[in-house]
């Protein structure tokens, strides 16, 4: 892959003909003295686009003119707003219009597609989960087996990497859910892993899944805005995603969740509420709870309105820039910073280990890097330094220069501010 030279004129030449530099303007990046941070934790919490304040206020103007009567009436009104975002969403993650809803937050959302899709029976109990997943899809999966009267010890399988390796080989998996057979009745992935940034073959897995009769479902929250996905094509089951980190909706933001179409016109168990009742029937506020045959009949409740108003703002930038461009560019960023902490480890002698796979394929943005010598130093050094990623116990700092708003420039800087903090000299 051609990548810019290591040197601050090349990164700056490279941002001249990145055709997505301008979007980098309609951020607001934090500042220290006055001077943008270099920002690598969009894979954390996106930042804030500029457009938010005057789109929230039109909402608030609405309200205050028109009360109740603006679920109607307001220019745009709040009884469908949630069907505004459905393009957006069901464009980045390849899936149909009536398979994604933008609902409620991505555990919650977890916990109502696992009470549909994760249903045991007989021998057919076991789940198969990476290695390490994100805290909160752990607990929410063990509580369903523990609802279903199992023992998450010996019903959650957890995948672990061949000994002295960090990240899961597509066959092994492949290999693992053959052995689990008919024992297995649902594979539960993240898309990309949130402490790796290893990015899974979600067809492969999928189609490894049904063939031995199992349900394939992802938690998208590190893969939704950063890969391309093609949710639909791959036929995965069901998936939810969170809309605060690569997709800049803010803090908490409403939650997405997307419904293979194989699995609408079923009559699939489900928690219900009056948002999931049939449209034409729900305000004559019947007894019976007719589901919509779409992805939109898991709601359960009326749409977070404020939230959404951001999350469609961030969305029609998505759409704006295409997945296609924004993966491009990552490609090359993630490369580059690759390519200079591999420089710094081969010219300065230091040890810092990336642990994210080295094959872009099985990557998102995020490159995890393990430094075996005082890593929480150097992580703190750099945040001194202005310089945002994070730390994830034990021993992990994370950085994710994303497409959207990071430079070629942001990157460079990144490698010579690293020296410093190692004690190299340049
Ligand atoms: C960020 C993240 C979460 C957070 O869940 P919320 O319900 O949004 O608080 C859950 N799972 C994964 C994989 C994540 O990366």
């Amino acid at each position: 892959m051609l990548l810019p030279e290591k040197t601050l004129v090349s990164a700056r030449q490279w941002d001249a003909h990145d055709p997505l530099n301008a979007f980098r303007e309609q951020f607001k990046i934090p500042k220290v003295n006055n001077e943008p941070i270099l920002y690598f934790t969009g894979n954390s919490l996106g930042l804030q686009p500029a457009d938010v304040e005057s789109a929230i206020q039109l909402e608030l103007e609405d309200w205050g003119r028109y009360g109740v009567e603006g679920h109607f009436h307001a220019r745009h009104p709040w009884y469908s707003y949630h069907e505004r975002l459905a393009p957006g969403a069901a464009s980045i993650t390849g899936s149909r219009l009536e398979e994604v809803v933008l609902m409620n937050q991505l555990t919650s959302n977890l916990h109502f597609l696992l009470i549909s899709f994760y249903r045991p029976k007989g021998k057919r109990v076991k789940v198969l989960m990476e290695h390490s997943p994100f805290p909160s899809d752990r607990y929410a999966m063990a509580s369903h087996v523990a609802l279903h009267g199992l023992d998450p010890k010996e019903s959650i399988v957890e995948m672990q990497p061949r000994e002295g390796e960090h990240t899961l080989r597509t066959d092994d998996i492949l290999g693992k859910i053959h052995e689990l057979g008919d024992e297995l009745a649902l594979v539960l992935f993240g898309g990309v892993n949130y402490y790796t940034g290893q990015a899974f073959n979600m067809e492969a897995i999928t189609a490894k899944a049904h063939e031995v009769g199992a349900v394939a479902g992802f938690d998208l929250a590190h893969a939704v805005g950063n890969i391309p996905l093609r949710l639909h094509d791959w036929e995965v089951d069901f998936a939810c995603w969170c809309t605060y980190k690569y997709l800049n909706s803010g803090p908490g933001s409403v939650g997405g969740a997307f419904v293979h179409e194989r699995h609408h016109k079923t009559d699939l168990p489900r928690l219900a509420g009056w948002w999931g009742h049939d449209k034409k029937t729900r305000f004559q506020m019947g007894p019976d709870f007719h589901p919509i045959p779409t992805a939109e009949g898991w709601q359960v409740s009326n749409a977070p309105v404020f939230n959404m108003v951001i999350h469609g703002i961030a969305l029609a930038q998505f759409v704006q820039a295409g997945m296609d461009r924004l993966r491009t560019k990552s490609l090359q960023l993630t490369g580059y910073m690759e390519a200079i902490i591999d420089e710094i480890n081969d010219k300065h002698l230091a040890d810092l280990r990336i642990i994210t796979p080295r094959d872009p394929a099985q990557r998102g943005c995020q490159l995890s890097i393990v430094a075996p010598v005082k890593g929480k130093t150097i992580y703190n050094r750099l945040t001194e330094r202005a310089v945002s990623v994070d730390w994830r116990e034990p021993s992990v700092i994370r950085m994710a220069p994303v497409p959207m708003y990071n430079s070629f420039e942001d990157v460079f800087r990144f490698g010579e501010i690293l020296k410093e903090c190692l004690g190299v000299k340049a």
